[in-house]
């Protein structure tokens, strides 16, 4: 039985088991490395996202764009990034559907039932909280935050034990059939320490997504921060989102 496998059997029957919390420690503060740009310094920077709601027109693209940067299974049930179409209807109701895993249709965008009085389309990713309750669950330290405010999962740590999961309240989280570790968005990291924009950001044709560095003063994001009234997904769960919506209905959860 090797190390990763021990403690997925440990894991099962002694969740609380001192040896986990050992190991823990020892993982925190890591950096990944290998792929920023030379003379990269995570400390200068502090990443978000910045969602404007009334530009999406849910085409997906930023969907498909994660999924081929990021090796995302083909299935329709694993995303990093997804869009959510809200329906508000005349009587009041609003459904909420995800539409990230069908193909395209007009439907999609003009529905025919007459009761519709509004649709719009809501982008979701990890909102890569500055307090992330899925790496305060991690047994094994495999879920980490780097120090430029992205949180990151080490697939070598992870041992599949789905506690992250079930601990992200934005869904934001799914267990990799190939791998057998979590996944997640990981602000394509190997894209932005090199100076580049997640390829979500870089293929809307809209604009509906941009991305910026928070301790840039004239940064995008910070200007785009100061244009709007924003808004973050479940503000009363204190995971300080780094998401930041603008035109957010308040149906949106
Ligand atoms: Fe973790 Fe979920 Fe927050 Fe992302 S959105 S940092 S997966 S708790
Ligand atoms: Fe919305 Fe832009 Fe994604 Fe298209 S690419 S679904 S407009 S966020």
């Amino acid at each position: 039985m090797n190390k990763r496998d021990f403690l997925k059997e440990a894991i099962v029957f002694f969740p609380a088991a001192g040896v986990l919390s050992a190991l823990t420690c020892e993982a925190a503060g890591k950096e990944p490395s290998g792929s920023a740009a030379p003379g990269y310094d995570p400390t200068d920077h502090w990443y978000g996202m910045g969602v404007d709601v009334d530009k999406c027109i849910g085409c997906n693209r930023c969907v498909e764009a994660c999924k081929a940067e990021n090796n995302v299974p083909d299935e329709p049930f694993f995303f990093r990034t997804w869009i959510e179409r809200y329906t508000i209807t005349s009587d009041g109701e609003t459904t909420v559907e995800c539409i990230s895993n069908k193909p395209r249709s007009l439907d999609q965008v003009v529905p025919a039932d007459p009761n519709v009085v509004r649709t719009f389309f809501v982008p979701k990713l990890c909102n890569q909280c500055a307090h992330p309750p899925c790496v305060q669950v991690c047994p094994v330290g495999a879920t980490f935050q780097t120090k430029d405010g992205v949180v990151l999962v080490d697939e070598k740590r992870c041992i599949g034990c789905r506690y992250c999961i079930q601990a992200c309240p934005y869904g934001a989280r799914y267990l990799n059939p190939n791998t057998r570790t979590a996944d997640k968005c990981t602000f394509c990291y190997h894209r932005i320490t090199k100076g580049l924009v997640p390829a979500c950001v870089e293929v809307c044709p809209t604009e509906a997504r941009i991305f910026g560095d928070m301790k840039g003063k004239a940064d995008r994001l910070v200007r785009f921060e100061r244009a709007n009234v924003v808004s973050v997904l479940k503000p009363d769960l204190n995971t300080e989102p780094k998401v930041l919506y603008a035109s957010l209905d308040g149906e949106v959860r």
